[in-house]
C-alpha cells in the first residue's frame, strides 16, 4: 500500500484546515481562560467567542443571539426537536422526511415513544421530498417539521426555500408564535451550499463544524428568536441558558474561521466540485457494466456520488479500495459496520440485489481528476474480481 491516500470519504469529516488550526491554538495554549470568568484572561476568551458567533451570524444572516454552539450536529439536532417538544404538554405532532439522518430519526422515534404523533414524509425515486405532502400532512397539533437540507447518503438538496415559503403563506410570521416550527438539519451542506436561513425561511437550522474542514466537537443550532426551546443540557447560564457547560473557546474559535474560509470560496468551490462529480459519474458508468447512481443525477450536493453495482457487497469494495489507499463509505459513517442496508436506500425502493452493493464517494477540497481516475481504474478492477466470485452474478 505505498501509494498516496485518496481520501473520498468527506461527508463523514473533512481534515482540519491549517489556518483553522492556527486560529485555535493560541486559546488551547496563552488564551486558555473560561469565558465566564470576570478577569482579562477570562475576557479575552468572552471576547473571541462573541466575535466567532458574530462571524457564524453574518453568515447565517440572523442575530448573534440566534447562534447556540453545541458539541456537535448530533447534540444541534437533539436540542432542536427535543426542546421543541418538551415545553409542549398537550398531544402534538412532528413531520420528518423517510431519509433523516439517524440524528433526527432515532430522535423523533423517542419522541414517539413518549407520546409525541410522527409522520415521516417519504421520496421520490431520486430522494427527493414533495412540498405538497409536507403540507397536506400538516395537522392542528404539529408543532415541528424538520426536513434535512441535503442527505448525507446520496446527497440529494431538499426543497427547505420551497416548503419555507409555503409555510409563510399558509402561517404568516411569526410562523413559531403560532406554534408550527421548521427545523433543517444542514449539516452536510455547511460550507457548501448557501446557509442565509432567511432565504431558506427556517427557524432551526443545525451545523456541525467537522464537516466543512474545522474541528471535532463542535455543533452550532441557529434558533430564531421566537422560537422557545427547552434546553437539554442543565447546569450554568452559558449560551443565554440554552446550553450549559463551559464553552469550548478553541473549537468554537475554529468552528467561525472555517466556515468563513468555506463562505468565502464557495461558490467557485461549488463549480469545481461539480464539475469533478459529473466526471467521475460518468466514467463509473461508462466503465463498469451493471453499475447505477443513487439519488438525484444533477439535484444533488456537487460532492457526492453513491453508486450501486450488482450483484456484490458493498463492504468488500470498501475493504479493497482501503487495501489500495482508497477512503470511500459504505453510507452514513453511522452505519458503516453494520450490514443492514441504510434506510435511505430502502426508502429509494433500490432492487435487492442491487442494494447491497452500495459505495458512497464524497469529494472535497483536495480531490484533483487524478485521483479519479486512479479511483475509476481500482473500482473497475475490484468489481470486476469479487463478481467472479459471486454467486448472483
Ligand atoms: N446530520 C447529518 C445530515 C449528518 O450527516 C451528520 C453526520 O454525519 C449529523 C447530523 C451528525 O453530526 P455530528 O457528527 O457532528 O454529530
Amino acid at each position: 500500500m505505498n501509494q498516496e491516500l485518496i481520501y473520498l470519504d468527506h461527508a463523514a469529516t473533512t481534515p482540519l484546515e491549517p489556518k483553522v488550526l492556527k486560529k485555535m491554538l493560541p486559546y488551547l495554549r496563552d488564551n486558555f481562560g473560561n469565558a465566564g470568568s470576570i478577569h482579562t484572561l477570562g475576557q479575552q476568551a468572552k471576547n473571541a467567542l462573541e466575535n466567532a458567533r458574530r462571524t457564524v451570524a453574518e453568515i447565517l444572516h440572523c442575530a448573534p443571539e440566534e447562534i447556540i454552539f453545541t458539541s456537535c450536529g448530533t447534540e444541534s439536532d437533539n436540542l432542536a426537536l427535543r426542546g421543541v417538544f418538551e415545553n409542549v404538554t398537550e398531544k402534538s405532532h412532528l413531520i420528518i422526511s423517510a431519509i433523516e439522518h439517524h440524528a433526527i430519526l432515532h430522535t423523533a422515534k423517542l419522541l414517539k415513544k413518549h407520546g409525541v404523533e410522527l409522520t415521516k414524509i417519504p421520496v421520490d425515486k431520486n430522494g427527493i421530498v414533495d412540498p405538497d405532502e409536507v403540507m397536506q400532512a400538516i395537522q392542528p397539533n404539529t408543532k415541528l417539521i424538520s426536513i434535512m437540507l441535503a442527505n448525507n447518503e446520496i446527497g440529494t438538496l431538499q426543497p427547505i426555500r420551497e416548503i419555507g415559503k409555503m409555510l409563510q403563506k399558509r402561517i404568516p410570521e411569526p410562523r413559531a408564535k403560532k406554534e408550527l416550527i421548521f427545523h433543517t438539519d444542514a449539516v452536510q451542506g455547511g460550507g457548501i451550499l448557501n446557509l442565509d436561513t432567511r432565504h431558506l425561511k427556517v427557524d432551526l437550522l443545525s451545523l456541525s463544524a467537522h464537516k466543512f474542514y474545522g474541528p471535532k466537537g463542535v455543533g452550532i443550532l441557529f434558533k430564531k428568536r421566537t422560537v422557545n426551546l427547552a434546553p437539554q443540557i442543565s447546569g450554568g447560564e452559558q449560551e443565554r441558558n440554552q446550553r450549559a457547560g463551559t464553552e469550548n473557546v478553541a473549537g468554537i474559535v475554529g468552528a467561525a474561521e472555517a466556515l468563513q474560509i468555506a463562505e468565502k470560496n464557495r461558490e467557485k468551490e461549488f463549480s469545481r466540485l461539480e464539475q469533478l462529480r459529473d466526471y467521475f459519474i460518468e466514467q463509473v458508468l461508462l466503465t463498469i457494466p451493471k453499475s447505477k447512481l443513487n439519488g438525484d443525477p444533477k439535484n444533488r450536493l456537487p460532492n457526492n456520488a453513491n453508486f450501486s453495482f450488482f450483484g456484490i457487497e458493498g463492504e468488500s469494495i470498501l475493504l479493497r479500495l482501503d487495501f489500495e489507499n482508497i477512503a470511500a463509505s459504505s453510507g452514513s459513517a453511522c452505519t458503516s459496520g453494520s450490514l443492514e442496508p441504510s434506510h435511505v436506500l430502502r426508502a429509494l425502493k433500490v432492487p435487492h440485489e442491487w442494494l447491497h452493493g452500495t459505495v458512497r464517494f464524497t469529494l472535497g477540497k483536495s480531490t484533483t481528476k487524478e485521483d479519479l481516475d486512479r479511483t475509476v481504474k481500482v473500482l473497475k478492477k475490484i468489481v470486476k474480481s469479487l463478481r467472479a466470485i459471486s454467486p448472483i452474478f
